[in-house]
């Protein structure tokens, strides 16, 4: 029996969680594998009612939890998702940005996983004001550089394509905080040699997403930069509606949307919920490997190719040029699960 929390946020967050609670149940009743879902609150409806945006029972069901998934929380995010991470050392951000067919996407045949650090850069609060200036401070320091180099090598190694990492950064003008982290990946490379290594400026690497997307595999970079490429790589596949995160600690993680709570179309039964199905998909994939347990990765991948045959059959929501609403669509891949 797996206890997965589950925050319901706000926007779209609800719907979507309906979505995916179906989902599960249905994993629950037709195969076989066990699961007792946690519904929490977080968020700005959880700061309306409690004070609190992420209130103490929430956190505490959470670290009782096998696993945490969440929907996007509104103006709130911050006090969420940011405290979340930190709390619970969640230092790996994962967001895969991948080909399904049917896609309003740039490209095909792409197939890349955006590795963000997850737990320092310019993410970190550290914000004051001097007179009418307003000052940040970047952290970055080797321990956590080195980290999660050594996370996205892994991933290289297990994901088994182009075996390449490719690092993201921007030595050339943050000379000691992106020269550090540049210097922390070179130096893990070497305990990789099946793997390849390069090195790329931020701005070549927006523009070779769009240019030659299918060309990465496995892009490792600061929290910022992660944040705002994993947006475009994810409209190069087909939009934010189909993509899907992991924030991965060592023994602890948490899977949500990258999107945000989408206010424009909540309500609406608009939402695409394949971002958060897909961030099921891959907290199974963790828990598969966490516990051993090949039924855990057997419902990963029958996930997966659910949704694929779904967008594949032509059945999809408004923003990836369909017109199902948000549950139509999620009782299509229901049909395709069982
Ligand atoms: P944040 O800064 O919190 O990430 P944001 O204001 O940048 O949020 P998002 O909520 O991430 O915006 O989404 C941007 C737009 O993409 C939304 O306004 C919405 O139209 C569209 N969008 C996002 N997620 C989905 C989804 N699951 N289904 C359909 N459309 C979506």
């Amino acid at each position: 029996m797996y206890k997965i929390s589950l925050i319901t946020g706000d926007g779209i967050g609800p719907e979507i969680s309906e979505s995916v609670v179906k989902v599960l149940e249905t994993i629950n009743d037709k195969l076989g594998l066990k699961i007792e879902i946690r519904k929490l609150e977080a968020g700005d409806n959880a700061l309306v009612k409690t004070g609190k945006a992420l209130p103490e029972v929430t956190l505490d069901t959470i670290k009782k939890s096998d696993a945490c998934l969440k929907a996007p929380a509104g103006e709130s995010a911050v006090d969420v998702i940011v405290v979340l991470r930190r709390i619970l050392n969640l230092y790996a951000n994962i967001r895969p940005a991948k080909s399904y067919p049917n896609m309003p996407a740039l490209k095909d045949n792409i197939d890349l996983v955006i590795v963000r650090e997850n737990t320092e850069d310019l993410y970190t609060g550290m914000e004051f004001e001097v007179g009418n200036t307003a000052i940040a401070l970047r952290t970055i320091s080797e321990d956590a550089s080195k980290r999660i180099a050594k996370y996205a090598f892994l991933t290289a190694t297990q994901r088994n394509l182009k075996m390449k990492v490719t690092c993201v950064h921007k030595s050339n003008v943050m000379r000691k905080t992106d020269g550090l982290f540049a210097r922390s990946c070179s130096e893990v490379a070497k305990q990789f040699p099946k793997v390849s290594f390069e090195q790329m400026y931020v701005d070549a690497c927006a523009m070779n997403l769009i240019r030659q997307p299918e060309s990465f595999d496995v892009i490792v970079t600061t929290n910022l930069f992660g944040d705002i490429l994993s947006d475009e790589a994810a409209q190069v596949v087909g939009g934010l509606g189909m993509a899907p995160a992991a924030n991965i600690g060592d023994d602890f993680a948490l899977f949500e949307p990258v999107h945000g709570a989408a206010f424009d179309i909540a309500g609406k039964q608009a939402a695409n919920p394949s971002s958060f199905i897909l961030s099921a998909k891959m907290m199974f994939d963790w828990l598969g490997m966490k516990n051993n347990d090949k039924n855990c990765f057997e419902v990963a991948k029958k996930l997966e190719s659910s949704v694929y045959g779904v967008v594949k059959d032509g059945i999809k929501t408004k923003d990836i040029g369909g017109d199902k609403t948000t549950m139509e669509f999620t009782q299509q891949v229901i049909s395709k699960l069982v």
